[in-house]
């Protein structure tokens, strides 16, 4: 089965290509999304992030205090290490389970993370697409999605690799600047892929 890791700065638009992959039949596992659920499900990880950020990362009907997280995390390098060393191998598990029930049928699958490359998740994957936008494009997209400020979606970049190191990293790259056809790009790649498995 072929694993191929699908990531891209916030509001470059990876998500939109991966519901295009979507409709011609390939299963995403959407990391950020099933990371996000698996705070609350996964026994090891609520204990772990319990036993590391206190008691009060719950609330008493065991959902996450994600303020009181946040509030530790976001300027301390250190803490967000933590945090993400339970996170990540949780996710990891995941996602094989995730491939036990959606792989056997699919020529090949994507995995969609955002920090695909920070997070050292591509090593798992055979191949990696970035998904790449001008920096205006995305700063307005997510502005207009989260109903954030500029200043509050350039805070989140920082934490991102840049678009250029990524694309030292990647092995096959979409443009989604507005111009030229995602569908078009999604299908070529499609393509591509089918001819190697
Ligand atoms: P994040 O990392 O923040 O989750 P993302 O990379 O997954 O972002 P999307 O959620 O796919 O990005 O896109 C961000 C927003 O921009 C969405 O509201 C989406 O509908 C819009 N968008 C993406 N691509 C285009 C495009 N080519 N034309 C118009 N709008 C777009």
């Amino acid at each position: 089965m072929l694993k191929i890791g699908i990531t891209g700065g916030i509001g470059s638009g990876k998500t939109t290509v991966c519901r295009i992959f979507e409709t011609l039949g390939i299963p995403v596992f959407y990391a950020d999304t099933v990371a996000k659920e698996i705070m609350t499900q996964d026994p090891v990880l609520i204990s772990g992030v319990k036993d590391t950020f206190g008691g009060e990362s719950y609330f008493a009907d065991g959902s996450l205090n994600n303020k009181h997280i946040a509030g530790i995390v976001f300027n301390d390098q250190a803490a967000l290490a933590k945090l993400n060393a339970l996170v990540h191998p949780a996710v990891f598990r995941a996602f094989d389970s995730w491939l036990e029930t959606n792989a056997s049928a699919a020529p090949y699958i994507l995995k969609e993370a955002a920090l695909l490359f920070e997070s050292g998740s591509y090593k798992m994957c055979d191949l990696s697409i970035l998904v790449s936008a001008p920096l205006s494009a995305k700063l307005s997209r997510v502005m207009q999605r989260d109903g954030v400020t500029e200043a509050q979606v350039l805070a989140r970049m920082d934490k991102q690799f840049t678009d250029e190191k990524k694309m030292e990293m990647a092995d096959f790259y979409i443009s989604n600047d507005e111009t030229t056809s995602l569908i078009v790009q999604v299908l070529a790649l499609h393509e591509q892929f089918l001819s190697r498995i």
